[in-house]
């Protein structure tokens, strides 16, 4: 790497801010994925958007290969740049609130703040942010809309973005100062210009780095009540689903999960649930009146459906009936759990809430086929788990996960490896896509686009970064080979 551009990075951000010794690159190497990390050159921490945005205009003057990283958290791998020639910014250090607006109900934070930490302030100032069950506390605010990760989550509270251009402009979009001049404040998404929030949200990073973003806020809910019931067929689940999202959106206060027979089995010790299906809903409300209203009327829909119930999920949900402050114990226990199943073959899924019916059998039947595949080729799988839950009134999330023995095994994880990336392939063969947009996975999405949705990216990828220098190998772009 050219040694001025090394002096004049170090100039913006300081010299304890860069790092080229091989320990730290090999560290930022790894990633929370069996995909891979970013090979770096050099890794840089900026603190500010000004400092991002002078970095990012050096490096186009020298045609550097950029990398983002947040968390590292993500399930398909980093982008993979230039590997040995990227320059990676670690944003992780840009983790401040900037501002709790209790009157207008909204935060400003950093991008690379972790998710736990806003979520903790915000609670602690007496509002709720939408955080589904994700690794809160790995999982960074710019690297999970990045990867639009989250279900239907939080990005449909996000007011505006900062992002920095890759030649180092510094766009601020969402109708609030930056975009239409005359506003003190931002407080509505789509004001004052076209929805250009929007387009940062699921690129990967492709179209600029993230540095600073205004969540949208509700009261912090007071009461919580939840309800678990088991069935025996996924048909009656799903006619559940369906009435309860005609009723109520399921985020961010009435999340309805549904577990399938093989988790089931993990939570019971006899293994006694292993042919049903257990919903459990959590009503999150202001005041008890009302939150007993809707738990009621969700139960008389369940009775009607046939749900049953049984002394311990009573009990469970009666533990569950408190205020909702334990969120992050929740996380920590989640995977906890998860840890100890072994190793992860994660086969997420989304799709329409009314193909869910035909599809998911599919998607179970395809798991349980490479299972035996795996056993045949002496992997043990120790355990299943299913889970979905709706996103909206149209879409359903889960996961049909399989777990193995053996994790540090090589020839295993290259077997976990290929079942991943051909279970999407087969998810994908069925019309389904998955949520998250980041490392091969965006490689995957991108084969499916239409000519003009694929021209579009291109045009729009072209005009903001014509020397190709951030994020690449996402999308459309092949992974480069060393040296390209
Ligand atoms: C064990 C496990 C369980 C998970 N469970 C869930 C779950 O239940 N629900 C869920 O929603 N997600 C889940 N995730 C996925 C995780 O939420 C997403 O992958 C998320 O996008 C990771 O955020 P990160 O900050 O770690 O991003 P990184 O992994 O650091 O980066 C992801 C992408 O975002 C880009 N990026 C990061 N920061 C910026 C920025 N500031 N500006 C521009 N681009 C940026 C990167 O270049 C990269 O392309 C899980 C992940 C793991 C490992």
């Amino acid at each position: 790497m050219d040694a001025d551009f090394l002096t004049d990075l170090r100039a913006i951000v300081g010299d304890s801010y860069v790092v080229t010794d091989p320990v730290a690159r090999f560290a930022y190497r790894q990633d929370a994925s069996l995909f891979g990390g970013t090979d770096a050159a050099v890794i840089a921490r900026p603190a500010s958007t000004d400092e991002v945005s002078r970095v990012m205009a050096l490096a186009f003057r020298h045609a550097v290969p950029v990398v983002v990283r947040g968390g590292g958290s993500s399930i398909y791998g980093q982008p993979p740049g230039v590997p040995g020639e990227n320059l990676l910014l670690d944003m992780t250090r840009m983790n401040r609130i900037l501002n709790m607006n209790p009157q207008g109900m909204t935060v400003t934070a950093e991008a690379g703040i972790i998710m736990s930490r806003l979520q903790h302030a915000c609670n602690s100032a007496g509002f709720y942010l939408f955080v589904p069950a994700a690794p809160v506390h790995t999982v960074s605010l710019g690297g999970w809309l990045s990867g639009a990760a989250g279900g239907g989550g939080i990005w449909w509270e996000i007011i505006s973005i900062t992002a920095v251009l890759p030649d180092g402009t510094v766009v601020r979009t969402g109708g609030g100062p930056g975009t239409h001049v005359r506003q003190t404040e931002a407080y509505s998404r789509i004001m004052g210009g076209p929805d250009f929030t929007g387009m940062f949200i699921g690129d990967g990073g492709s179209f600029g780095v993230k540095t600073e973003v205004t969540v949208r806020l509700l009261g912090l809910p007071a009461v919580t009540r939840a309800s678990i019931l088991v069935f025996r067929s996924l048909d009656r689940v799903l006619d559940l689903m369906a009435r309860h999202v005609a009723r109520v959106s399921p985020h961010p206060f009435d999340p309805l999960l549904v577990f399938g027979p093989g988790a089931n089995e993990l939570f019971s010790a006899d293994g006694s649930g292993a042919d049903l299906f257990t919903v459990m809903a959590l009503m999150q409300g202001h005041t008890p009146a009302e939150t007993d209203a809707r738990r009621d009327a969700f139960e008389a829909i369940a009775d009607e459906l046939g749900g049953g119930h049984t002394p311990e999920l009573d009990a469970l949900a009666g533990m569950m009936s408190r205020a909702p402050d334990q969120e992050s114990e929740m996380e920590m226990f989640g995977l906890g759990f998860f840890n100890g199943l072994g190793l992860a073959a994660w086969l997420p899924f989304n799709m329409p809430r009314t193909r869910m019916a035909e599809v998911y059998p599919l998607l179970v039947q395809w798991r349980e086929e490479r299972i035996a595949e795996a056993g045949r080729r002496g992997f043990e799988c120790q355990a299943r788990f299913e889970f979905m839950a709706p996103s909206d009134q149209c879409s359903v999330t889960g996961e049909v996960d399989a777990f193995f023995k053996d994790v540090p095994s090589l020839e295993l994880r290259a077997f976990v490896r290929e079942m991943i990336l051909d279970y999407q392939k087969f998810t994908h063969e069925l019309g389904l896509l998955d949520v998250y947009n980041q490392g091969m996975m965006s490689r995957l999405n991108a084969a499916c686009w239409s000519d003009g949705y694929r021209a579009l990216y291109s045009t729009v990828k072209q005009a903001i970064d014509p020397k190709r220098i951030l994020n690449r190998g996402l999308w459309l772009e092949r992974p480069p080979e060393p040296g390209v």
